[in-house]
């Protein structure tokens, strides 16, 4: 358990509950790492802190939905926006709210699955601990890339896979692919997507480069044969 992780703590009465946040995660310094880094672990902090009050019987199941609820809109906002700052943008426009507004309206379903769980089955800490790490990587990484591509979609993108995880075949095959950042998402490829293989055990990333295009995505050729099939079929049933 991190340091972090320890000083978080609930503070309140029964009707008034809110959760004091770690000392470090109060923007400042960390520089070097970069934001969303924070904001994932700003989000695991808490969400580790509200699951343990919550096992320990002292929030209810309603207190509980709502902080890891206001707290999951807020992360999801500064993962967003700390896309958008990194291409020099600091307001949301509409587009952006309303991108938001999905991702979040998405995730507060997923939340309330996860609230019930836990006050039906429960959470060991360690299953507390894998949890907290999943909605960082998949949903705020989620938030994060949907800014990225509203404002650098046509800058290309390389795939990297890292060097210390194992790697699915998909993930090997885009290892060094360079395209465009709307063309990754219109593939619905990213780094844990449901399309890999690996899905959300991929340790890969997606790294921005001057790099030329270059790569097929996965299998090219075979691909567009498997489209044009389900094409001709679908053009035979009608
Ligand atoms: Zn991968």
């Amino acid at each position: 358990m991190s340091d972090q992780d320890r000083s978080a703590r609930f503070i309140g009465t029964d009707d008034d509950v809110a959760i004091i946040p770690p000392e470090s995660d109060t923007e400042s310094e960390t520089r070097a790492t970069k934001a969303l880094d924070g904001t994932k672990s700003t989000w695991m902090a808490f969400f580790k802190t509200a699951v343990r009050e919550a096992m320990a019987g002292r929030v209810t199941q309603p207190q509980a939905l709502a902080l890891l609820s206001n707290r999951l809109k807020r992360s999801g906002e500064d993962a967003y926006r700390d896309a958008l700052r990194e291409n020099g943008i600091t307001e949301l426009d509409e587009f952006d709210q309303f991108q938001l507004d999905q991702w979040d309206g998405e995730q507060q379903g997923y939340l309330r699955s996860f609230v019930d769980e836990l006050y039906s089955t429960g959470l060991t800490p360690e299953q507390a601990d894998s949890r907290a790490t999943l909605w960082a990587d998949k949903s705020l990484q989620d938030a994060y890339m949907a800014a990225l591509t509203s404002v650098d979609k046509n800058s290309n993108y390389m795939w990297k896979y890292s060097a210390e995880a194992k790697h699915c075949t998909d993930c090997e095959a885009l290892d060094g692919q360079v395209h465009r950042l709307k063309e990754w998402e219109s593939r619905d490829l990213r780094p844990k997507s449901d399309r890999l293989d690996c899905k959300l055990g991929c340790k890969c990333e997606l790294i921005k480069t001057t790099e030329a295009a270059k790569g097929r995505f996965l299998g090219g050729v075979l691909n567009s044969l498997r489209c044009n099939q389900v094409f001709i079929i679908s053009r035979m049933a009608v």
